[in-house]
């Protein structure tokens, strides 16, 4: 039996199936018979020995020093009150409420009161009692947890959503694949699965009744299957795949320190997206030409509180450190949307994703935003930083951060700390950016298009629905006509111009970007050979003529075929 699904990593893996059932949360709130009270206060103390003694396993795994650590000790502290066990049990008597309801009502109620404390720690804490609320709910609801200690052979994760906190949270040695139900080609699940080297399938309908824990599975992500319980020849062909993609992936590493020209000698620089200090060190095996974009926000996603100052000036400097002169692009917070920050509070709107995100969260948080700058700039004494700004729309918006810019340098010469100076660009990734964009160039030295963002903006297509992402991908004549304009006017006004959307990643779709006049391509670790090879094997006037008769087309259909012929 096979089930299908969008590749958004690619590669084969083998594995042992499981299934994360993380969002079991249903609640029934009726009243409860008198005679199904005892029934209820029996569950509600089994899944507190559940989590308790799943927790407990956890801290076996981890080390010490892990930023893991402190949070399970706080949720097992929870655990262990006896007076808040016996307040939930006796709210189920005496309100007749089932335990999940119990369970809910107290939690929150204890998640109000932490929030509305001074102290920013305990504040924060608030959510991670939510979570443990419905970490309990859920194993009332039957769900299984994942349990470290018992991940022993290759594992691949089944899963209905997978946010990129908890994908962060995932232990990686023996996780092979990923199969989840949604998501879409640009979700940051489904990135952070890419640059983590592990084969992932979105958008999977498959019935888990008919996959067992523990079932075999070949995941196919060159194809986007997924085959359970295969049969010995179709195991066979798919490990001969794989040997041949490994072998393949050993041949691109012979490129890794030549340079990125095409054939007649047109050069590119090509950085690469990351968003930990264990990816930066990583970044030598692949010959990156610098960072491109380093998405900050990714590592505050498994952590309980938010780096001080010093922290995060220590960690840029350890990154600088591990560049050795080498471009280094960092982007400023981009939280909101699909990104929840587990030590952030939550915010909850209607429309996350046209809400209080990027640019704009840092507007409302100035704090947040200064301590970030404040890092940055002392450890540009260090060496060359280039900062830009997620999801700006107009110039006001510059007006402020540099504003803000300005109150920092003023503290650090207060503070007598010694800082350097920085270049500035934006995340060019909304519509309204590129029809500002004249009016903001002047004060920038460089900008990058976000086409992961512009898409969903130009589309008004959500980029976590599958649903969606086929139908209006970012090779589409609306976002490359963004694309091209954004592109003329940074030449117009001398500042140079980069593009770290997914977009760069795909090696069919780079010659297009460089034809039409691209002088960075800022791409997935994983991805970046891949690339280099593609770029290595063209001539810049086929470049040119492939952007020029890629920009006449109007259909996606057209696109496609022209870009990928019939191969896709
Ligand atoms: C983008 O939107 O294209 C981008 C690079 O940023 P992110 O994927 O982090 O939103
Ligand atoms: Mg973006």
């Amino acid at each position: 039996m096979s089930v299908t699904g969008v590749v958004v990593s690619s590669g084969i893996a083998f594995g042992q199936a499981l299934h994360l059932n993380l969002h079991q949360q249903k609640i029934d709130y009726r009243l409860i018979p008198q005679s199904d009270i005892a029934d209820e206060k029996k569950a509600l103390e089994k899944a507190f020995n559940q989590q308790k003694l799943y927790l407990n396993q956890c801290l076996k795994q981890l080390e010490q020093e892990s930023e893991h650590f402190e949070l399970i000790e706080a949720d097992l502290m929870i655990l262990e009150d006896e007076d808040l066990v016996e307040e939930i049990a006796d709210t189920i008597s005496k309100l007749q409420i089932s335990a999940a309801v119990a369970i809910e009502r107290i939690f929150s109620h204890q998640a109000s009161e932490l929030a509305q404390l001074e102290d920013p720690y305990l504040a924060n804490r608030a959510q991670d009692v939510l979570s443990l609320a419905s970490r309990l709910i859920a194993r009332l609801n039957g769900a299984q947890h994942l349990d470290l200690s018992q991940l022993k052979e290759d594992t691949i994760i089944f899963a209905h959503d997978l946010t990129p906190a908890e994908f962060a949270m995932l232990p990686r040695r023996h996780i092979t694949g990923l199969v989840l139900e949604t998501g879409g080609m640009t979700s940051h699940t489904a990135i952070l699965a890419r640059s983590a080297g592990i084969p992932a399938l979105l958008s999977c309908q498959y019935d888990t009744a008919e996959i067992a824990n523990g079932t075999e599975i070949v995941l196919d992500g060159m194809q986007g299957q997924v085959f359970i319980a295969p049969l010995t020849e179709v195991r066979n062909q798919l490990s001969e795949l794989k040997r041949l993609d490994e072998q393949r992936k050993q041949q691109l590493l012979t490129l890794k320190d030549l340079p990125v020209q095409t054939l007649d000698g047109h050069q590119i620089s090509l950085l690469a997206n990351v968003g930990s200090l264990n990816e930066i060190s990583h970044l030598a095996d692949v010959g990156a030409d610098g960072i491109g974009l380093f998405r900050t926000e990714f590592m505050l996603m498994n952590t309980q509180t938010l780096p001080d100052e010093k922290t995060q000036y220590h960690f840029y400097c350890d990154s600088l450190h591990l560049m050795a002169g080498k471009v280094f692009t960092i982007r400023t917070l981009d939280v909101g949307a699909d990104k929840e920050i587990p030590c952030l509070p939550t915010i909850i709107e209607d429309n996350p994703a046209l809400g209080l995100r990027g640019i704009r969260y840092s507007l409302a948080n100035p704090e947040l935003f200064k301590t970030q700058v404040k890092a940055i700039l002392r450890a540009a004494n260090h060496g060359p930083i280039r900062l830009m700004f997620p999801m700006i729309n107009q110039i006001e918006e510059l007006d402020v951060l540099f504003d803000y810019i300005e109150e920092c340098k003023i503290s650090l010469l207060d503070e007598e700390k010694g800082f350097g100076e920085l270049s500035y660009g934006i995340v060019v990734e909304t519509p309204a950016a590129v029809l500002n964009l004249e009016s903001m160039l002047t004060r920038l030295d460089f900008i990058s298009i976000g086409t992961n963002d512009l898409t969903q903006y130009t589309m008004a297509a959500d980029r976590t629905n599958p649903a969606l992402t086929g139908q209006y991908p970012s090779l589409s004549p609306a976002v490359l006509t963004l694309v091209n304009a954004t592109i003329t006017l940074a030449k117009k006004y001398n500042v140079s111009v980069s593009l770290c959307g997914e977009l760069a990643s795909d090696p069919k779709v780079a010659p297009l970007l460089v034809g039409m006049g691209i002088d960075e391509l800022s791409v997935n670790p994983c991805a970046l050979l891949e690339v280099k090879s593609a770029l290595r094997n063209i001539q810049y006037q086929t470049c040119l003529a492939i952007a020029k008769h890629g920009l006449k087309l109007t259909r996606i259909e057209e696109l496609n075929l022209y870009i990928y012929g019939q191969d896709k």
